[in-house]
């Protein structure tokens, strides 16, 4: 068959490897100068590793992506560390990434509210049953099981942090067991950055057979009159005789956009789907931010944090790799008329750099060597209560036109395994 994929993200690439080893014709459209997708990264001339142009790290469970790169050949390029996750409490901030770390964490007391945090988040890693768990929000389970305390305490900030005022109080539990069951105090990350795996893979596929095209923007997916689909890129050619199959790996409204031929509910389905972008801020520093060199700081906006997440990326792999340079991320998930989205980055920074104080007094604007603004309006998919009703499948009805994105992974949080896992699911399907 020949087939077509819109976009090189990792989902994209994981198909193409499936596609490929079965015998077809790939053809993979995408509309950045380079693969990867969210997983993308930059590099500034003196660094040996790129930076991801979003935080990206992957968890010791991550199976589907780390049997990608094992068959591949590039699993000996994974690395695995332990850097240090931190909570905000009462304007301190105290390590939160294992059992005993959340038993000494001051912000619930000594009482029974750290007891019951414990019995849940116990039984939320050992049940594998989250099904009834997405009937429910994240917030009447919680108040029912842990109680109010530990939910206005605990879990509150962190679903308004990343869901913000208006979603935050209709995600649905299952959301936050995904997160719960299989994520891991181990991080891992690849030999030169996540940019190098995705190129590394890129050119495996190429010496496959498979071919990329970059700088391609598909505008338009249409049912041929003889059977198969045509496929309307800018900046490509596409083949006369068309495509036997086509997968999409895009957000559901530009996959809206491209095929409107698709019935009708299909299409309201896509649109029904809800999401939230991201806005993230790279710094390079001359100097270390964490004066006790931890990794990630979950910052509640409820203490004035401008937003949401700040990673010191060289707490996690040595700065020598970047020449040097102290790497930070300050980032955050907001709705895409969030003005964040809107200001400009010197505006931003100007937001931004005073939390900096807060982690450490120290800090100055000149330490700032440099900066980098990345945003994208479609970041974290948003799953409310009965999500699994609403999911579009990954068989369009439209004979041959395959649809996987972060948006149908679920009831997992997207992620970069996930990605994987749908990739291959959709090439399995196309191959049937
Ligand atoms: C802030 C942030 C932090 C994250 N942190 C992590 C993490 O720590 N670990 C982790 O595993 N995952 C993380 N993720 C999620 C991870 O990046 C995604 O789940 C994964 O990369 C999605 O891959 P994908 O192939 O489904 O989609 P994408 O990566 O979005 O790929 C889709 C591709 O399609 C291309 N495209 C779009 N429109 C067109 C068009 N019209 N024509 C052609 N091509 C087009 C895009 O350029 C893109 O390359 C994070 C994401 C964000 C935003």
């Amino acid at each position: 068959m020949r087939i077509a994929i819109i976009g090189a993200g990792i989902g994209g690439l994981a198909a193409a490897h499936d596609l490929v080893r079965a015998g077809h014709e790939v053809v993979v459209y995408e509309a950045a100068s380079r693969v990867g997708g969210l997983a993308s990264g930059f590099r500034e001339p003196h660094w040996d590793w790129s930076v991801e142009r979003y935080y990206h790290h992957w968890f010791a469970s991550d199976r589907h992506l780390l049997g990608l790169a094992g068959e591949l050949g590039l699993g000996d390029k994974v690395i695995f560390r332990r850097p240090t996750t931190v909570m905000y409490h009462d304007g301190r901030f105290y390590p939160f990434d294992s059992p005993l770390a959340a038993l000494r964490f001051p912000g619930l007391g000594w009482g029974p509210d750290k007891l019951r945090f414990g019995l849940v988040g116990l039984y939320l890693r050992r049940t594998r049953t989250w099904q009834p768990l997405e009937r429910v929000t994240v917030e009447q389970w919680m108040r029912r099981w842990t109680g109010d305390r530990v939910w206005e305490r605990m879990w509150e900030p962190m679903v308004i942090g990343k869901f913000g005022e208006r979603f935050a109080p209709r995600v649905n539990m299952a959301w936050m067991w995904a997160r719960l069951h299989v994520r891991t105090a181990s991080l891992g990350t690849y030999t030169g950055g996540f940019q190098a795996f995705v190129d590394e893979t890129a050119e495996i596929l190429r010496g496959r057979g498979v071919r990329i095209v970059l700088g391609a923007r598909v505008e338009g997916i249409r049912q041929r009159a003889g059977g198969g689909l045509d496929v309307q890129a800018s900046g490509a050619e596409a083949p006369a005789g068309g495509f036997d199959r086509v997968l999409v790996t895009v957000s559901p409204a530009l996959m809206a956009r491209l095929a409107p031929e698709l019935p009708q509910d299909y299409l309201q389905g896509l649109l029904g789907m809800h999401s939230l972008g991201a806005v993230v801020m790279v710094l390079a520093l001359r100097q270390p931010l964490s004066p006790e060199g931890y990794y990630w700081y979950n910052l509640p906006k409820s203490a004035g944090f401008p937003f949401l997440a700040l990673v010191e990326h060289t707490n996690f792999m040595p700065r020598e790799r970047y020449g040097g340079d102290v790497i930070v991320y300050c980032g955050d998930y907001l709705e895409t008329d969030h003005e964040y989205f809107r200001l400009g980055q010197d505006e931003l920074l100007a937001r931004f750099l005073p939390a900096l104080k807060r982690v450490n007094p120290a800090f100055e604007p000149g330490w700032v060597k440099g900066s980098w603004l990345h945003r994208t309006t479609y970041a974290q998919p948003v799953p409310l209560v009965d999500h699994s009703r609403n999911i579009p499948a990954v068989a369009t009805p439209l004979p041959g036109l395959f649809f996987a994105s972060m948006s149908q992974v679920y009831p997992w949080d997207r992620g970069t395994n996930f990605a994987v896992e749908i990739g291959r699911r959709a090439a399995g399907m196309m191959l049937t």
